[in-house]
Formats: structure tokens, C-alpha cells, sequence
């Protein structure tokens, strides 16, 4: 196992806008990381730079303390799993497993290699399936077959280039919650890619949120969830996404297109001195206002809101309510989304309600939110401001 040091590492392929553009990340022997970002973000470059399949043009890549910039992939110890796993369909998983070891012609006797595999296969659960070809395994006995070949290599450290992307959701569902346990088991220093913001939260230690070759922040999930420095990183992390409302202070009072907002001082003194400001809200920060106990209502605000439809999805709903911004902040809408990386910010915004709750579309309606959790954005430098 290995600690790897990412200093201040630039990939340029041509004359735009740097790939990988001056990251720094310090990751600990043992961690589990994930890289992630929506697509051309740079992470699998990030990714092939620690691993030696791209030069760096700049900066310093560190394992254990020592400098590899120049070091060939093979002297790198890294195992690498991959997207389609790689494996040989002629081969039994006990040679599929065995691979690297006869690679490395001469280093390992039969005796040793025997041993390492079966060793693997038990940490593995694959004992039973030794003799069996890939085709016959399924997709997560495949993903652990594949996971069994960076384990015998004895590799410090595994690098996962998003290993789900071709798998149905349960099956994503299942080998997501498998490589985290293997990981954990195995305490083996792990970098993960993906485009996927679910597995990133669920799986990593720290995750690494990019854009444009540039790291946004990096946090443990829950510190990216409830405290993103910046727009990007709280529209890209959470689903429903995180609502964004224009809105200028008077007083203590945000108004908005869908009402008045009442908030605490140190809300206010963060959106004061700017001409506009983005109110982030996410959808689980409202409420249907007639399910909310009294005591609670007062730490928050209320307001009446016409939701265009709802939807039932069982064990909550999300309503819907659409504002018409005046053209103004419709021309903020359409340069903040290209800043996101989106297509658009639809002047909408999206309520959590819980299951029980009565409120349908097209009528008026009361609705609460938690004032407390919400965030102010500065539309200009997208910081968050509280
Ligand atoms: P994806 O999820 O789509 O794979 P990514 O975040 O992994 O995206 P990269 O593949 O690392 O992104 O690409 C980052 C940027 O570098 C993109 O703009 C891409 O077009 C560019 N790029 C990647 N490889 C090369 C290359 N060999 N030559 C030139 N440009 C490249």
C-alpha cells in the first residue's frame, strides 16, 4: 500500500484550455478517492497520469514520498481496473486471476502462484468458480475476477476507471456496495473515476469534484453535500439537484420570484452589498407547511407557492413550481448555466413533499422551508457565500 502525491500536476494536449490544470491532491495510504466530474472534466486523464500512461507535462506525481514522473507504468506497482475488465474469455478465472504472475516471467514459482491465487479467490468468494470460464460468471463475479488480478499482483495501490458504466443499475446498485467492501477489506489505496455523482457519494473516503481540468474542491460526501464552495459543485452533487433562485435583500428579507424570504442575520450579512445574489435550496429543504410542527415552523419561513403538478413516487413526492423571471435574471439563468456545465437552468423550482401530504398541482399552497440549511451564491464568482 501507498500514499500518492498529486503536486500541482498540468496535462496540455494541444494549445486549449489545459486537460488536468494545476491539481494538487494528497492521498493517504489506504483511502478510497473518487475523481469525478461531467464529461472532458479531465479526471480519466488524472487518472492515466498516476497510473504512467500519460506524460506529465508539469507538476510532480509522488508514490510513497519518491518522485515517478518518469517511471514506466510496469514499475509503478498500480493496478489498473477497467470499465470492460479486461478479462480472457479462453481463460479459466484461475488463469485470468494468474495472469500478471506469469507475466512477470520467472519471478514467481507455480508453488507461489498457486498459493496467491487461491488466496485471492478467497478474499474473493471465487474458490468455487476457479475452473469456470468468464463467459459463464456474472457481471459482479466478472468485476471480482478482475479485482482478483490487481490483488495478486500485490499492487499499492488500485485505480478504478469507471468499472460500472456498462451495467444495469441494479447490478451498479450491487457491485457498487461489493468494491466497497473489498476496498475496505483489502485496505488497499484506491483512486475510483466516475461520472456518477451517486456512486461517488457512496463509495469514496474524499471525493475530488472536477470541472475543466480544474479541482473544485475535494471533501468527504457529506461536507460536499452540505457545503459546497462553489455553484458548480452544489448543482453537480445531489438529486433532485439543488434549486437556484435569484434574489436581492431587503432587510432581512430575500425576495424572490416565488416570494418573500425571511432569513437570520448572518444569512443577510452574506448577501448584503450585492446587487443580486443565487438562494440555493435543495428540494428536501421544503415542506409541505400543514405537516410541520409548530415549534419548527419558526425556524424557518413559510410561503405560498402554486405547484404546477406533483408526483407520487411512493415514500415522498416532488412538487414542481415554476417562476417567470423578469429578463434580467433570465440572461443570469442562461450565463450561469454554461458556467455549470448545463444546458440550462429552467426557471423551476423542485420540492420534496413528504408521501402524506395533500398538496396537488394547480392550486395555491402553503409551503415551509429550513431557512437554516439554505446557501447564498454570488451569481459573479459562483462562491458560496455562507
Ligand atoms: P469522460 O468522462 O468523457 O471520459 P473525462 O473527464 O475523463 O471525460 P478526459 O478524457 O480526461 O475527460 O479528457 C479531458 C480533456 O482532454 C477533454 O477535453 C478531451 O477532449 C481532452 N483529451 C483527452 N485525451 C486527449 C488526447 N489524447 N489528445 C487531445 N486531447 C485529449
Amino acid at each position: 500500500m501507498a500514499s500518492i502525491t498529486l503536486q500541482n500536476l498540468v496535462k496540455q494536449y494541444g494549445d486549449g484550455f489545459p486537460a488536468v490544470n494545476d491539481v494538487s491532491i494528497d492521498i493517504e495510504d489506504g483511502e478510497f478517492i473518487i475523481l469525478v466530474g461531467p464529461s472532458g472534466c479531465g479526471k480519466s486523464t488524472l487518472l492515466r497520469m498516476i497510473v504512467g500512461l500519460e506524460d506529465i507535462t508539469s507538476g510532480d506525481l509522488l508514490i510513497d514520498g519518491k518522485r515517478v514522473n518518469e517511471k514506466a507504468p510496469r514499475d509503478r506497482n498500480l493496478a489498473m481496473v477497467f470499465q470492460n475488465y479486461a478479462l480472457y474469455p479462453h481463460l479459466t478465472v484461475f488463469e485470468n486471476i494468474a495472469f500478471p504472475l506469469r507475466l512477470a516471467k520467472g519471478k514467481h514459482t507455480d508453488d507461489e502462484i498457486r498459493k496467491l491465487v487461491t488466496d485471492a479467490a478467497k478474499t474473493l468468494e471465487l474458490t468455487d468458480h476457479l475452473e469456470r470460464k468468464p463467459g459463464n460468471l456474472s457481471g459482479g463475479q466478472r468485476q471480482r475476477v478482475a479485482m482478483g488480478r490487481a490483488i495478486v499482483r500485490q499492487a499499492d495501490a488500485f485505480l478504478f476507471d469507471e468499472p460500472l458504466s456498462n451495467l444495469d443499475a441494479k447490478l451498479r446498485g450491487q457491485m457498487r456496495s461489493e468494491i466497497s467492501q473489498m476496498q475496505r477489506r483489502l485496505g488497499v489505496t484506491s483512486v475510483y473515476v466516475t461520472h456518477d455523482q451517486t456512486e461517488a457519494m457512496t463509495l469514496g473516503d474524499r471525493v475530488a469534484v472536477l470541472k475543466k481540468g480544474v479541482l473544485q474542491q475535494i471533501a468527504s460526501p457529506r461536507e460536499l453535500y452540505e457545503q459546497p464552495v462553489n455553484l458548480f459543485v452544489a448543482g453537480f452533487i445531489g438529486s433532485p439537484s439543488m434549486n437556484f433562485l435569484p434574489a436581492t435583500l431587503e432587510g432581512n428579507v430575500l425576495k424572490t420570484a416565488v416570494g418573500d424570504i425571511q432569513v437570520t442575520e448572518d444569512k443577510a450579512r452574506a448577501a448584503a452589498g450585492k446587487k443580486v445574489v443565487l438562494v440555493g435550496l435543495r428540494p428536501e429543504f421544503f415542506e409541505d407547511a400543514s405537516l410541520v410542527e409548530e415549534h419548527k415552523k419558526d425556524l424557518g419561513s413559510t410561503f405560498m407557492a402554486e405547484l404546477t403538478h406533483t408526483e407520487w413516487l411512493g415514500n415522498e413526492q416532488y412538487g414542481y413550481i415554476n417562476f417567470d423571471p423578469d429578463p434580467e435574471v433570465r440572461e443570469l439563468l442562461n450565463s450561469l448555466a454554461a458556467e455549470m456545465d448545463a444546458d440550462e437552468l429552467r426557471p423551476q423550482i423542485v420540492v420534496t413533499l413528504d408521501a402524506a401530504s395533500r398538496i396537488r398541482g394547480g392550486r395555491s399552497a402553503e409551503l415551509w422551508l429550513d431557512t437554516r440549511k439554505m446557501h447564498i451564491f454570488d451569481p459573479e464568482t459562483g462562491d458560496n457565500l455562507t
